[in-house]
């Protein structure tokens, strides 16, 4: 447990994620004044110096201090130098050494997408970086040339460009450390088809709207969308081609195939056959005893047979996703799965550092689970990141998560061309996403107010399935209602 305790400011947010950077997957809590036992940290601001206190059983141990920049008393400086104190003081405390520094948002690229927008160079965007936050600098490279790479792909956006996601929240049983809406087939079978029926509504409401807009990218992610049969999910892809045009020029289609156990020759040919043109296989580790212990009941064969058979049929964008850091996994291990994907030669790698979410067994249990140390993480991401670059891949997309072990980031790695349209622009915001399905949330972007609007789905299946005109009616409430000022 940390206690923390603010004084001439209510950043508490703030506060508490600078703490958990250094001490996480723990309880926080505020309180009035140091207590007894265990740890409190005081974050005081006067005018412009920020004093972070250590306390330890209630007695004052350390404390640092930290000025605005001279002439800057923005609240945005105010901030930067009550969470910098907080930082600094317990970087010296613990001796860890952060590399994201005290940068706390989730899209560290987009800060330096805005910082290029304004007309900052290469070389001050990464002065920001690691001056102003502490960032390392192999960090702020990284988050320049994922920027870099994103502006790219978001200098071709239009005006009347859209995506669209549809989720299948359906697993064959649930992963260690999920946290998503996912629900086991083993429970829900006899709601599959109850689902379908509701998302083909929500389909023709979606298509219906986007009549006249340009359909740029589609995913269908999940949960695991192979887990449908062959049938369910060719008859999903009709309806989906009654009210999109799925096999338009130029149209990147993504499928989530997810879980090794549940893609088959059939079901990849029918998503041959629709026009999907970038598939998802997700091992997350080729180590046969981390695939038993997150709950998965493939084995690394059959990765490695879907994996070929996709390709026999003419798959040539196939994405793998990885998380470093799964319990009782090295560095070793780390390599030897890179071997792996050395040999098979991905299109793209999406690796994940393990994040310790609030909903997942992973989180329940955690007294089962040693966790990777941060020194440990770091081994696992210089080895992923050699040989993705060996590879021939570069970053191009990236996003970090509370409780991540060790604080770091998810990145997404391809060849020449292979970048994932929708990731990008599902991190920068700035296209309008709609979304169909359970827990699903659309996104609409206004550009003449540079604003952001979010209609979301309920989580529930159940829900969804019984809710499904209501869902349809918030959205037709919401879209019509922004389409003036948006397209
Ligand atoms: S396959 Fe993905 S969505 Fe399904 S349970 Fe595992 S982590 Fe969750």
């Amino acid at each position: 447990m940390i206690y923390f305790m603010t004084k001439g400011h209510t950043w508490e947010h703030d506060v508490q994620t600078i703490i958990q950077v250094f001490y996480p997957n723990t309880h926080y809590y505020t309180t009035e004044q140091p207590v007894q036992e265990g740890i409190t940290i005081e974050s005081i601001l006067q005018g412009e110096k920020a004093i972070a206190v250590f306390y330890e059983n209630g007695i004052q141990k350390e404390q640092w201090e930290m000025l605005c920049q001279k002439g800057q008393s923005t609240e945005k400086e105010k901030k930067r130098v009550v969470k910098g104190s907080i930082y600094q003081l317990l970087k010296q405390k613990t001796a860890m050494r952060p590399q994201w520094g005290f940068i706390t948002g989730v899209r560290p690229a987009k800060a330096v997408n805005e910082l290029l927008d304004k007309g900052y160079t290469p070389q001050q965007c990464i002065c920001y970086l690691t001056e102003g936050y502490d960032v390392t600098p192999k960090k702020a490279k990284l988050a320049l040339d994922v920027a870099q790479s994103e502006r790219e792909i978001l200098s071709q956006n239009g005006g009347e460009d859209i995506s669209l996601y549809v989720g299948i929240p359906f697993c064959p049983t649930r992963c260690l450390y999920c946290s998503f809406t996912s629900y086991p087939l083993t429970q829900y079978q006899s709601r599959v088809e109850q689902y379908l029926q509701a998302l083909k509504k929500e389909l023709a409401f979606l298509g219906e709207y986007a009549k006249n807009l340009q359909l740029k990218t589609v995913y269908v992610g999940g949960g695991t969308p192979t887990s449908l049969t062959e049938e369910q999910m060719k008859w999903l892809f009709e309806k989906m081609a009654e009210h999109f045009d799925l096999q338009k020029q130029g149209l990147e289609f993504t499928v989530e195939a997810g879980r090794a156990d549940t893609i088959t020759k059939g079901k990849l040919s029918v998503m041959k056959e629709y026009g999907v043109n970038r598939i998802s296989i997700n091992p997350q580790t080729m180590n046969q005893k981390t695939l038993h212990i997150i709950g998965r009941e493939h084995t690394v064969e059959d990765v490695k047979k879907v994996y070929f058979q996709a390709r026999e049929l003419g798959h040539d964008n196939i994405n793998m996703d990885l998380i470093l850091g799964l319990p009782q996994e090295t560095a070793e291990d780390v390599e030897q799965t890179m071997a792996e994907m050395e040999k098979l030669r991905p299109d793209s790698l999406t690796i994940h550092t393990l994040a310790v979410k609030r909903a997942s067994r992973l989180k329940e249990n955690f007294d089962l689970y040693t966790l990777t140390k941060a020194k440990e993480m770091e081994k696992m991401i210089s080895i992923a990141f050699e040989r993705a670059e060996a590879m021939g891949m570069k970053p191009y997309y990236m996003y970090r998560q509370k409780n991540m072990v060790g604080n770091f980031e998810n990145v997404g790695y391809c060849m020449p061309h292979k970048q994932c349209v929708y990731n990008v622009q599902i991190m920068e915001e700035k296209q309008t996403i709609l979304a169909a399905g359970a827990g699903a949330s659309t996104k609409t972007v206004d550009f003449s107010q540079n604003r952001i609007e979010r209609i979301f789905n309920v989580k529930s299946v159940e829900e969804y399935i019984s809710r499904i005109d209501e869902m349809i009616e918030r959205k037709r409430q919401g879209l019509y209602g922004l389409q003036k000022n948006m397209f």
